[in-house]
This record gives C-alpha cells, sequence and structure tokens, in this order.
C-alpha cells in the first residue's frame, strides 16, 4: 500500500461491514444502513480519471467508480504506471467516511488492449470463427490476468452481440450471427471471472465482468426511414418479440447462468414489433431491465450504463437520471457530468421520484461485486503478476487462437499450406502492421495503423517459420519467378461508429488492396488474406484467386496465421458470421429464405490431415443433415448430395487424406435450414471430392 497517510483518518474498525468472516450479504446490509444518501449517490456513480484530476473529487463526492474508456484521456503505458495510477486514487476513495474502495474498470476487449506490451487476443469475431469453447476461456484467463496485474478489477467485456447485419462496424465484437455460437463462445466468462459464485473474484489473476450491450446492439437497422436516415450504430432494432427472445437475449440468459457480475445496456433502441411503444432506448427499458434481467432472469450483479448514455434519453437532465435509474440502470458512466449526477439523483430521491429501496438495491448490488472481488481488504493494486504481462506462455494462447481462427474459404489446387522451400511474394497493406492486424480498441480507442505495440505482424511470422519470403507493400513488379502469393489486404482500424449510410466503410477493400491483389494474381498463383472486422465483398474477384483466407483481426501473433499458412497446424475456423457476395444481399444470415451467399455460415475448408475423429463427428453432421434434407421436402438432387457426401466421408474416413473439408460438415444441418440446401450439399460434396 502507499506511504502516504490518507487524508481523513476515519475510524471504521470493528464495524461489521468490515468484518471477512461475515456473509457477504450481511457485510452489505451493515454497510449500506449506515451510509447517507449523498454516499449512495456517489457508489452509483463512474466518473472519466482524467476529469477527476488528482482524484480529490473521489473524497469529496464519495464516487464509487471510475474508468479508462474508449473516449479517455491517454492511457497510462507500463503496468507500474498504471498501478501507481489507480493507487492513488484508491487512496483518495479510502478517505472517505466508510474507506469504500473505488472500482476501476476498462475496455479489455481482446486482452488487456489499453496497455502497450500486453497480449492481444484476435477479436470476438475470430474467436467465433475457432469454435473452441475451450480457447475462449483461456483468452478470458489470459485477458484477466494481465489486467488485474496492474490493479484493474473490472473489464467491460465481453460483447454479447448477436451480429445480424456486418454493415455494422462494430460486428467484429461479435462471436457471430447465430445465437447458439455466442453463447457457446461465452465460457470466456469464467476465463475472466472464474467460478460462477463469484468464489474466484477474490484471485489475483480473475476481473469483474460486463456483458453488453444488453439487448440489440447487432441487430438495428441500416439505412433510411421515413424520419430519416438511421445509424446503424447506437441504431434502433425492430424484432418481433420471439427475435427478441430467441436472437439477442438468448446469449444474456446464458451469461446470467454463469454468474456474469455486471451487464452493460446498449446505445441502441429496441422497437418490439407489435408492443406500441415504437423505438425506445434500451437505458429508458424498465421492461427489460427490471423485468427481463434482473426479474426473469435473475441478475443479480449490477447494472452499468454505457458512457453518457443517460444523455441520449428524452427530457432534462433529471429525467435522464430518473428514467435510467427507475428502469435499473444501477450505475451510470458519467464521466464528465458525475458532480451533476450525484445531486441531480439525490434530488429525484428527496423529491420521492425515484424510491430510497431502489438506491438500497442499487448500492447493495454494486457493493457486493466490491466484497467479492475483495476489494475492501485488498484495495491496492497487487503487481506480483506483473510479470506475466506478455509473456510467452500467454502470448502461446494467443498464438493458438490467431491459427484457431483463420478461415479457408477456398484452397484450389491445395496451395496452402504452403512449404516453406516455396519462394513466396508477400504483398499488401496488411501483410506487416501490427496496428492494422488488432483492429479497434488498442492502445487507444479506435487502433490505428502501423507500429502500435509488441508482437509480430504476418510477415514477421512468415519469416520466423523459416519461410523464402520476399515482400513489397504495394505489390511493385511482382514477378513470375515466384511460388506464390500471398495477399494481405483488410480493413484499417476503427471502433465505433461505423456503418452508418455514406460514411465511406462499406466492405469494399481499397483501391489500392484491389490492385496489389489483381497484380499478384495475375502474376502467380496467389493467396489472399482478408485482415477486417467482418466480411469484405470480393465479388467475381474470387475467380482470380486462388486460396482465399478470413483472417480476421487476428491481434498481436502473427505467428499464429504464419502457423497455418505452412502447415504447422491445419486451418480448422469456420465462419461466424455469413460472408456475401454482394451489397445488395445485405443483410444476410443463416435460415433466410432465398439465402445465396458467397460463403455460407459455418462454412471453412480444412487442411487437416486426417478426418478429424475418425469422421465420426462428420458422419453424425451428416446423419442430421439428410434428415433434415427429408425434413424439408429436399427434391431428388438434395437428397441425392447427402447420401453421396455420406458415401465419401464413409469412404475417406480413417484414411489419410489432404485437404479434406470436415469443417464445414460440422454445419451441414444449419446449412440446410437455409433452403439453399441443395447448393450447400454440392458445395461440401465438390470440396470432398477434390481432396
Ligand atoms: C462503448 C462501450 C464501452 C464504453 C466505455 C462506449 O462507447 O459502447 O462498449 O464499454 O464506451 O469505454
Amino acid at each position: 500500500a502507499p506511504a502516504e497517510t490518507p487524508l481523513v483518518v476515519i475510524d471504521a474498525h470493528g464495524l461489521p461491514y468490515l468484518d471477512p468472516k461475515l456473509p457477504v450479504r450481511r457485510r452489505v446490509a451493515d454497510l449500506v444502513s449506515r451510509m447517507s444518501l449523498t454516499e449512495k449517490a456517489g457508489q452509483m456513480t463512474q466518473a472519466e480519471r482524467g476529469a477527476v484530476a488528482d482524484g480529490g473529487d473521489l473524497t469529496t463526492y464519495a464516487l464509487g467508480s471510475l474508468l479508462s474508456g474508449g473516449g479517455s484521456t491517454p492511457t497510462p503505458n507500463t503496468p507500474e504506471a498504471w498501478a501507481k495510477m489507480i493507487d492513488g486514487f484508491q487512496l483518495r476513495a479510502e478517505a472517505t467516511r466508510f474507506q469504500i474502495p473505488l472500482i476501476y474498470g476498462v475496455d479489455a476487449v481482446h486482452g488487456h488492449n489499453n496497455l502497450a506490451g500486453a497480449t492481444i487476443m484476435p477479436h470476438n469475431i475470430g474467436i467465433g470463427a475457432t469454435r473452441d469453447p475451450r480457447l475462449a476461456e483461456r483468452t478470458g484467463a489470459v485477458t484477466a490476468a494481465e489486467v488485474r496485474a496492474t490493479g484493474i478489477p473490472w473489464d467491460f467485456a465481453p460483447c454479447l452481440c448477436v451480429s445480424r447485419d456486418e454493415r455494422w462496424g462494430r460486428s467484429y465484437e461479435s462471436f457471430g450471427e447465430d445465437p447458439a455460437l455466442v453463447e457457446s463462445m461465452e465460457t470466456v466468462v469464467q476465463g475472466l471471472q472464474g467460478r460462477a459464485n463469484g468464489a474466484d473474484l477474490s484471485r489475483d489473476d480473475k476481473v469483474l465482468a460486463t456483458a453488453k450491450h444488453f439487448v440489440g446492439d447487432g441487430g438495428t437497422e441500416y439505412g433510411s426511414s421515413t424520419t430519416g436516415t438511421y445509424k446503424i450504430d447506437q441504431g434502433v432494432t425492430k424484432v418481433t418479440r420471439a427475435q427478441l427472445e430467441a436472437v439477442h437475449l438468448a446469449p444474456f440468459r446464458t451469461a446470467v447462468d454463469r454468474g456474469i457480475g455486471t451487464v452493460m445496456p446498449s446505445y441502441s433502441s429496441l422497437d418490439v414489433l407489435g408492443d406500441g411503444r415504437g423505438p425506445v432506448k434500451m437505458h429508458a427499458r424498465a421492461d427489460m431491465i427490471n423485468g427481463v434481467l434482473k426479474g426473469r432472469m435473475g441478475f443479480d450483479g449490477f447494472v452499468i450504463s454505457d458512457w453518457n448514455a443517460i444523455d441520449q434519453l428524452p427530457g432534462d437532465y433529471a429525467s435522464h437520471v430518473r428514467t435510467a435509474v427507475n428502469a435499473g440502470v444501477d450505475m451510470m458512466m458519467v464521466p464528465y457530468t458525475y458532480k451533476d449526477f450525484g445531486s441531480t439523483l439525490a434530488d429525484e430521491v428527496e423529491a420521492g421520484r425515484i424510491s430510497e429501496r431502489r438506491i438500497d438495491d442499487a448500492v447493495s448490488r454494486i457493493l457486493t461485486q466490491k466484497f467479492r472481488l475483495s476489494l475492501f481488504e485488498h484495495p491496492y493494486a497487487d503487481t506480483t503478476g506483473a510479470a506475466r504481462i506478455g509473456s510467452p506462455a500467454h502470448r502461446a494462447v494467443a498464438r493458438e487462437a490467431a491459427a484457431e481462427s483463420q478461415v479457408l474459404l477456398k484452397n484450389n489446387g491445395g496451395l496452402l499450406p504452403l512449404k516453406k522451400s516455396e519462394k513466396v511474394y508477400v504483398a499488401g497493406s496488411d501483410a506487416d502492421d501490427i496496428g492494422n492486424q488488432t483492429g479497434g480498441w488498442t492502445i487507444t480507442w479506435q487502433g490505428s495503423s502501423g507500429n502500435i505495440t509488441r508482437g509480430t505482424t504476418v510477415l514477421q511470422g512468415m519469416r520466423a517459420a523459416g519461410g523464402n519470403v520476399t515482400y513489397s507493400k504495394d505489390a511493385s513488379a511482382p514477378t513470375d519467378g515466384y511460388d506464390a502469393g500471398v495477399v494481405v489486404v483488410g480493413e484499417t482500424p476503427y471502433a465505433e461508429g461505423v456503418g452508418d449510410v455514406g460514411n465511406g466503410h462499406d466492405l469494399q477493400l481499397s483501391a489500392a488492396d484491389k490492385a496489389a491483389v489483381d497484380k499478384v494474381c495475375a502474376a502467380m498463383k496467389c493467396a489472399v488474406l482478408v485482415v477486417s472486422g467482418r466480411p469484405q465483398l470480393i465479388g467475381d474477384r474470387l475467380d482470380r484467386i486462388d486460396a482465399l483466407v478470413a483472417s480476421w483481426l487476428p491481434g498481436t501473433e502473427g505467428e499464429g496465421v504464419a502457423d497455418v499458412l505452412y502447415g504447422t497446424r491445419p486451418f480448422t475456423g469456420q465462419l461466424p458470421v455469413t460472408w456475401p457476395r454482394s451489397e445488395a444481399q445485405l443483410p444476410i444470415n443463416v435460415g433466410d429464405p432465398s439465402y445465396d451467399p458467397q460463403f455460407p455460415y459455418g462454412w471453412g475448408l480444412t487442411t487437416l490431415t486426417h478426418v478429424p475423429r475418425g469422421g465420426a463427428a462428420t458422419l453424425r453432421a451428416l446423419g442430421v443433415a439428410a434428415a433434415a434434407a427429408e425434413r424439408a421436402g429436399a427434391d431428388r438432387t438434395g437428397r441425392e448430395l447427402v447420401a453421396e457426401a455420406r458415401l465419401i466421408v464413409q469412404q475417406k474416413a480413417g484414411q489419410r487424406i489432404t485437404a479434406a473439408v470436415a469443417g464445414p460438415f460440422a454445419d451441414a444441418d444449419h446449412l440446410l435450414l437455409t433452403g439453399g440446401y441443395a447448393e450447400a450439399v454440392r458445395k461440401l460434396t465438390q470440396a470432398y471430392r477434390a481432396s
């Protein structure tokens, strides 16, 4: 603990709430019973750390929480600086009457992404592509260990958004378009928090997690409405009650079951068709927060608002506060308006417009998590684990995740994996750029291109693998003296606000990227890697590309990408979202009536040299597929194709084969439910035959 003396010395010694032997419930009740209204309002307030200067306001306003958020002032960039800063603030919090520790939160959405040198994981869309819940859990555990080692006990992650229209710029924060996939990846919550009963939160390698954004953030509508242009980010989600339940609420149900500690409402509005209310901002939806989340689902953690989100509610400031608190928001992320919030809240309670009971409930929920995190016993940063930040063991997990997240969409002539003896020409804007391959929420909020943190680029990974590689970013003078070209193209970083009509982010590769692809693919056999937060429209250009890989935003470990390129590990990733043919198809999701994408949901070739698990899993999936085809009244061709595919699998099962396509079969039932089943099966069969 810091050596300085607290500003105000209070002798809380001996009070029941300080006794760690008492059950948390009793400690909370004891403390709440002693607190004034102002102190309670303070606990419900979260300010931005730059706004509180040296932290004196933590004492003055008895603030409960601070954050470094996306829009925050620049963050420290060493573990020591983080810990020292937070300890300094904690000292101010400890100087309040009841010495209630503050809880500090950050967005560590793919590793400890605020800290230079930390291990950066693939963004969630890539994690979804791995289809590997155990790995997702391990990425969460690495993130938690690195975050807590800098004195931060709270992480605003994971995003449980179900991305239904990839024009939404935050699609990369989604595990995928299918709620079942999102739910299966929620093992990450255990990685972050530990056991569902909260018993691990006091550990020095676990953090409190936040399921966000409740609810329907991934379902916002693109385009124009009669009232003007919709923003797709923070826009309106129009759904039937049934769609709301099945698609958007389901992942939150799972998170509650997994003991999620906090939930963040969405900036977006929800328009439940037929309820007569029209679009209502989520921070005002008492029916959803109080009713569904806390009531029906039994969520017993606390609800933290999004950044300044209450300012988007209708009416004056008092009405913002009243509406959000009465809807069930327990703590308000009011980065710069924290003084107004506290006093307004107190006024509203005094005027009887917010009940004391509601306030006590909110404060009790917040304090419960602080007790679980052992903040009362250990308020100051425990940096003993700082050595594990960016450690080889942690980077190995990120490398594995990067490798498993790669989705092989096309592989003519078995171009991939490359042989190390082959002479490879590497080009493209994302081949050698850590900033581009880590994307948004890396070092800064929106991220940026360039050498922003420690890691290996795809190019460096290929070189480290011992590849015979020549590199030219803009593909100048590619000659045919090469065995193969690898063109790494894609998006430049962004975090939020992307996807609105006409803002230039239209799922198109840049002109320079297209030129690089065309040049290289005209000169030699080429593999194109797309580094992006969501599918990019490849269109007819696909015909000129021999191998296509969706690399997503793989993080700091480019060696993981090199692992699959050189066959050290097989490609096993599967599409977490549908890959469209054209802009006109958007939004497109598996199950749509006329589903005809470039690559269907779940697609992914594999370079496994054995049918996994002797092909048993594949056969099982085909059985399901055949049954689904029957049920759906498949035409003759459809059924024949299923039968044929099954036969091929039987013949190949257990044999040593190259370029098998076992991956897609795991999702064969999905593909067949699309109505485009015949095409799906045909593709699977062709791919199998080719192997
Ligand atoms: C984002 C949240 C994030 C918060 C704090 C908001 O703009 O929507 O996901 O947790 O900022 O940084």
